[in-house]
């Protein structure tokens, strides 16, 4: 079999949301953390997601790690590929969005692509060329204090200019509501005045359904999650892939759980709260675990006296007065990764004392997580909230199941409803 659609995703959260989106339609949807050797002989499925962690990380590197995901992905039949950001559009006026596009597209061969990480189920909505963050603006939004990314414009050509060198346009929402064909000549008439980078409004996943049916032959489609949920159903009319209808089935995980969060998004902050209230809970507090090796090997003794099959969370989640204070201290980078590095390490720990149920929160601390877990591979489940699926991996022969929250998705009681939904 060869890959219809290759993907590849900007963090690990982003990565099992497409996936849960294009696992709806049916299809076999592989989900590989990291980009797999290139002599990995395991039989792709029809869509692929790579998750790689490359938000935050300098242009350069974004570039040659999409690259060899786009080499390996290509090497097994792709002859389109989805760049999947966040729908919060998180980036810097470095990149990476658009360095990393436009280095795709030079390996396509094709001068144009779209930019839209509308995800109206998740109440992110393009309106002339603004992305909105529920009702308010993304500047206005919770974003504006995000840790590494903070966004504090809204407008999404403003946002691209200068992270891409190729012009930058728009098609707005009349346009787009007048249907696919006439979105495909929008296009086709911006490519002739050499426009590159097109974005589209949408406010509604109708608009979505128009947008990827006029951009179902570009080589490289960019986005959030949403614009790909009507692609399977398109490639199955080409006949690229079969038609499906398929149940996905989840396999049995044993019982003990943990919640472990390293996002400081509003959403998240409400979800530990909540589910404080009734679990064991430990917090980790950056500067303390900068200061020496004192305070992990306290978190460790904690989680090893916890009782396997009952609540318990571990959590960085701070309000953005105590993350500005810690970034204050050491530096945004050294305060992300001291938190990272502990997630990771008491995800090992309680994989080691039996945990093989496990809810993380945070984008970042997912691709930790998922690390030092070292699974390659994933199979996606069900989701818990739109673009949040449970996944299962295997790890020293048994299976685990693992479940990884953007700051922003899910409902208050996201924890509890994730671990209720395993049985
Ligand atoms: P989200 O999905 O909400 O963006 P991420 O995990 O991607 O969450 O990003 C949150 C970042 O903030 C991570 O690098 C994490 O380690 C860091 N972080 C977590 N807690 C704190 C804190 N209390 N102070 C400073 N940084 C923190």
């Amino acid at each position: 079999m060869s890959i219809a659609l290759g993907c590849i995703a900007d963090d690990f959260t982003g990565a099992s949301d497409l996936a849960a989106i294009l696992a709806r339609s049916g299809h076999q949807v592989g989900l590989r953390i990291g980009v797999p050797p290139a002599d990995d002989d395991s039989p792709p499925a029809p869509f692929e997601v790579i998750a790689l962690k490359c938000r935050t990380e300098p242009v350069d590197e974004a570039i040659a790690v999409t690259q060899k995901a786009a080499d390996w992905l290509m090497a097994r039949g792709a002859g389109q590929l989805y760049w999947k950001y966040c729908s919060t559009f998180d980036s810097t006026p470095d990149g990476n969005i658009g360095p990393v596009s436009e280095a795709l597209m030079a390996r396509l061969g094709t001068k144009q692509s779209i930019y839209c990480p509308a995800f109206p189920e998740n109440r992110r909505s393009i309106y002339m060329g603004n992305l909105f963050v529920g009702d308010v603006p993304l500047d206005e939004s919770p974003m504006r204090d995000h840790p590494l990314t903070p966004m504090r414009d809204a407008n999404l050509m403003r946002l691209l200019a200068p992270q891409v060198e190729g012009k930058v346009g728009h098609i707005a929402w009349p346009e787009i509501a007048k249907g696919a064909t006439h979105i495909a000549g929008q296009l086709r008439a911006l490519a002739y005045n050499g426009v590159q980078h097109i974005v589209p409004d949408a406010i509604s996943q109708a608009d979505l359904a128009a947008i990827s049916e006029a951009v179902q032959d570009f080589k490289l489609i960019t986005g959030g999650s949403a614009l790909a949920l009507d692609l399977p159903r398109l490639l199955a009319a080409k006949g690229s892939v079969a038609e499906t209808g398929g149940e996905i089935t989840a396999p049995a995980t044993a019982a003990g759980n943990i919640v472990l969060s390293g996002s400081c998004s509003a959403m998240t902050r409400a979800q530990v709260a909540d589910y404080c209230a009734s679990a064991a809970s430990f917090r980790l507090d950056p500067l303390a675990l900068a200061d020496g090796p004192d305070a992990l090997a306290e978190a460790r003794q904690w989680l090893a006296a916890q009782d396997l099959k009952a609540a318990k969370i571990i959590y960085a989640t701070a309000e953005p007065a105590d993350v500005a204070a810690a970034q204050e201290q050491l530096g945004r980078d050294k305060a992300g990764q001291v938190v990272e590095d502990a997630l990771a390490a008491l995800a090992g720990d309680a994989f080691g004392h039996g945990v093989r149920r496990f809810v993380v929160a945070g984008g970042e601390t997912s691709g930790a997580v998922t690390q030092a877990l070292a699974t390659d591979r994933l199979s996606v489940g069900r989701e818990v909230a739109p673009g949040v699926p449970w996944c299962f991996a295997e790890r020293g022969g048994e299976t685990f199941a693992i479940t990884l929250k953007s700051g922003n998705f899910g409902t208050e009681d996201f924890f509890t409803r994730a671990l209720e939904m395993l049985g």
